[in-house]
C-alpha cells in the first residue's frame, strides 16, 4: 500500500509499504477513504514528538470502511463504514474506567506516533470495538473526519474544559481547525459572547461567519484593552488556548475574568509561563487535557449533521480554504486516499 511516512525531521515522503495485518484478536484492519493532516504531525515534524521516531506511518484521524477483524471484535463487520478516533482505548483499564481514555495503559494517542497511522491506505486499529464508530447514513465524508479529533479536542479540552455555561463569556485564541472547533461548539451551551483572537485578518473573517460575536486581531489592536472593553471591564470567564506558544499562552492569562477559567487545547512544545503573582487571588483555574471520546458529537452530527447554528460541513468547506491560506498548498485538512 501507499503511506505518507515521516522520515527526518522536517521530511516526509510517500512509500510502498506492506498492508497491515490483524497483530491482536481486538485488532481491525481499516481501509481508508478519508484522512487529514493536523497540527500535531506539524509538531512531529519539527521534531517536538520524541515518541513518534522516523519510519512511522503518520497520522491519527480519519474515516474508512472495515476490511477485516480480529477474532474478538464483537461490534464491527467487514464493510461497515466507520469513524476512527485518534484515541485508541481499551475501555478497560484504570484510566478508561475513569473515562481517562487518552491514557489508556494500551492505547492513547498511539495511531500516527508509537504506532503506524491513518495517512495510508490501510490503517491497523488496536481496541477496535472501544475505538471506532459506525457512521450515521447520511453524514458527508468532509464533515465526518473532522469528528476524529478537531472537533472533539475543541469540545472536551476546549469548551467543556472551559466550563462554558449558558451566559459565559468566552475568548477563543487561535482561530485555527481547533480554535474555529471550539467556536462552534462553544455556541452549544448558549454563551453570551464568544471572542475569537488571531493575527490573520481571513482566520478573523471566517470565524464571525461561524458565530463570532467579536473578532480582535491581536497584532493590530491591544487585544487586552478590547476584550476588556466587550466585557464590561471584566474579561472572560472562559478563556480558551488554541495555538500553543508561550505568548498566546500568556495573553490567555490577562484576558481571564475573575473565577474564569483558561482552558488550554494547544500542543505546547517548550516551557510557558504561569503568572501566579497576577493571578493567585482570582479565583481562576488552569485546565489542559487530551480529549477523549468522539461519541459526544456523533450523536449531535447525526441528528443534525451540525453543532450549534452552523453546519459541520459548512467548517469542512471554510476550513480547505483556511488551509489553502495558511499553507499555499492544496489539501492542508482533508486528503483523499
Ligand atoms: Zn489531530
Ligand atoms: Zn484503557
Amino acid at each position: 500500500m501507499k503511506a505518507l511516512v515521516y522520515s527526518a525531521a522536517n521530511s516526509v515522503s510517500i512509500q510502498q509499504k506492506p498492508d497491515p495485518e490483524i497483530l491482536s484478536p481486538s485488532d481491525a484492519i481499516v481501509k481508508l477513504t478519508k484522512t487529514t493532516i493536523c497540527g500535531t504531525d506539524l509538531h512531529i515534524l519539527k521534531g517536538d514528538v520524541a515518541t513518534c521516531q522516523p519510519g512511522r506511518i503518520l497520522g491519527h484521524e480519519g474515516i474508512g470502511v472495515v476490511s477485516s477483524t480480529g477474532p474478538s471484535v464483537s461490534r464491527f463487520s467487514p464493510g461497515d463504514r466507520v469513524l476512527i478516533s485518534c484515541i485508541s482505548s481499551c475501555a478497560a483499564c484504570e484510566y478508561c474506567r475513569r473515562g481517562m481514555y487518552s491514557h489508556c495503559t494500551t492505547g492513547g494517542w498511539i495511531l500516527g506516533n508509537s504506532i503506524d497511522g491513518t495517512q495510508a491506505q490501510y490503517a491497523r486499529i488496536p481496541h477496535a470495538d472501544s475505538s471506532l464508530y459506525k457512521i450515521p447514513a447520511g453524514v458527508d465524508d468532509a464533515a465526518m473526519v473532522m469528528l476524529s479529533d478537531i472537533f472533539p479536542t475543541g469540545l472536551e479540552c476546549g469548551v467543556q474544559n472551559g466550563r462554558v455555561q449558558p451566559g459565559s463569556t468566552v475568548a477563543v485564541v487561535g482561530a485555527g481547525p481547533v480554535g474555529l472547533a471550539a467556536l462552534m461548539t462553544a455556541q452549544m451551551y448558549s454563551p453570551s459572547k464568544i471572542i475569537v483572537l488571531d493575527i490573520d485578518d481571513k482566520r478573523l473573517e471566517t470565524a464571525r461567519e461561524l458565530g463570532a460575536t467579536a473578532t480582535v486581531n491581536n497584532k493590530a489592536d491591544d487585544a487586552v484593552a478590547r476584550v476588556k472593553q466587550l466585557t464590561d471591564g471584566k474579561g472572560c470567564d472562559a478563556v480558551i488556548e488554541a495555538v500553543g506558544v508561550p505568548a498566546t499562552f500568556a495573553l490567555c492569562q490577562e484576558l481571564l475574568a475573575p473565577g474564569g477559567v483558561l482552558a488550554n487545547v494547544g500542543v505546547h512544545g517548550s516551557k510557558a509561563d504561569l503568572y501566579l503573582d497576577r493571578l493567585w487571588d482570582k479565583n481562576i483555574c488552569e485546565s489542559g487535557r487530551v480529549l477523549g471520546r468522539c461519541e459526544n458529537l456523533l450523536i449531535v452530527s447525526s441528528h443534525h449533521n451540525k453543532t450549534g447554528r452552523h453546519s459541520i460541513d459548512a467548517y469542512a468547506a471554510e476550513n480547505g480554504g483556511v488551509g489553502e491560506a495558511q499553507s499555499g498548498a492544496a489539501g492542508y485538512t482533508s486528503l483523499q486516499v
